[in-house]
């Protein structure tokens, strides 16, 4: 039988144990997601946003969260900067950043890691970049803030940074305005003023959602570049997983607000295990086969306001079973090797499961 993983009833003093292995020669995850929940109370009622996400991520590792709109990546990872929206709250879970649970930290504490431990590109380049500082002022800012340097080495940084982001003629560029800049180079600038300050982990949501192809790919390309460059850890956040494959080396498939789907980019890409991630997949293009019509998913993904019971995807699931359809969420069923999805098909007994 395969192992269901219940991580509410863990005896594990768990802040303690990530403690101590990050303190043990600064080996293990810098980010732990554990059992994340996010609601927010709205005049419609409750909304669960995020309903017991969990992940880790190692030094130097690209973890792409995919998944359609409003299915709670964006809410998982404004949950770990603690800024989630008005009427938003993290009602249960932890998220531990190099052995420290930030939800237990002051917000002066968060304002200190917030840019510096943890940066974020955000999908709109436009709303990131304020229209009345230049480029200049909004790069060197967070270097004065979060490294301290003097005004003047803080422009100088910035000019280096652009460089780093392959913008041309970086000492005129610096003192552009936003709207003096292509879409492309404003998504470069601000990256450029996310990755300053050095992060630790830096979260990309969406950034490639308003580039033409080719400017997307080689955007992905410069992110790879100065990830190498800089040891960071990159969250990646998409609704097409087409474009994860060359980018992360780990995947996790979000819908309701939940993880239906975890492991390594091969695992999930190659040996997909929930109804989901495989209808996902199905829906993609394949360069050189010829096919009638993709595949799409029937019906609409969930509002977050209104989840269907159980399973949140037995409403649009071929496969779904009556147990599917009442009761609790099917539980993480362990796969091996770190491969982990929430379906109750995977509740068969080896011999009887079959892909
Ligand atoms: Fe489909 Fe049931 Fe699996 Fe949900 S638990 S994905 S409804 S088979």
């Amino acid at each position: 039988m395969r192992h269901a993983i219940d991580y509410g009833t863990r005896e594990l003093n768990r802040e303690a144990a990530a403690m101590a292995k990050y303190q043990h020669n600064g080996a293990g995850p810098i980010l732990e997601v554990r059992d994340l929940r996010t609601h927010f109370m709205t005049r419609q009622g409750l909304v669960r946003a995020v309903n017991g996400v969990s992940f880790e991520l190692e030094k130097g590792e690209t973890l792409g969260l995919v998944g359609e709109s409003g299915s709670g990546k964006t809410i998982t990872c404004l949950s770990i900067l603690r800024l989630l929206p008005r009427g938003g709250q993290v009602v249960g879970g932890e998220i531990i950043l190099e052995g420290q649970d930030i939800l237990k930290t002051s917000e002066d504490e968060m304002g200190r890691l917030r840019g510096k431990k943890v940066g974020m590109i955000l999908q709109n380049s436009m709303a990131a970049l304020d229209p009345v500082f230049s480029i200049g002022t909004q790069i060197a800012e967070p270097l004065v803030a979060h490294q301290g340097l003097p005004w003047k080495r803080a422009l100088a940084g910035a000019i280096d940074l652009l460089r780093m982001v392959k913008i041309n003629d970086p000492e005129v560029r610096v003192r552009n305005y936003p709207h003096e800049l292509s879409g492309g180079m404003r998504q470069r600038s601000s990256s450029a003023a996310s990755i300053g300050p050095h992060p630790d982990v830096l979260i990309a949501d969406e950034p490639t959602t308003a580039l033409d192809v080719t400017t997307q790919r080689q955007y992905l390309d410069l992110l790879k570049e100065l990830q190498k460059a800089t040891g960071m850890a990159i969250i990646f956040i998409t609704h097409d997983i087409s474009i994860v494959g060359n980018l992360c080396d780990k995947l996790a498939v979000f819908y309701g607000g939940l993880v239906v789907e975890y492991g390594s980019k091969d695992q999930v890409l190659n040996n997909p295990s929930h109804p989901y991630t495989k209808a996902l997949l199905k829906a993609l293009p394949i360069l050189g086969e010829k096919r009638e019509r993709l595949q799409t998913i029937p019906g609409e993904p969930p509002h977050a306001g209104n989840l269907p019971p159980a399973c949140p995807f037995h409403p649009r699931c071929e496969q779904a079973m009556d147990n599917c359809k009442e009761g609790d969420a099917p539980p993480i069923f362990d796969l091996g090797y770190g491969h982990q999805a929430r379906c109750w098909l995977l509740e068969k007994d080896d011999e009887q499961y079959s892909r």
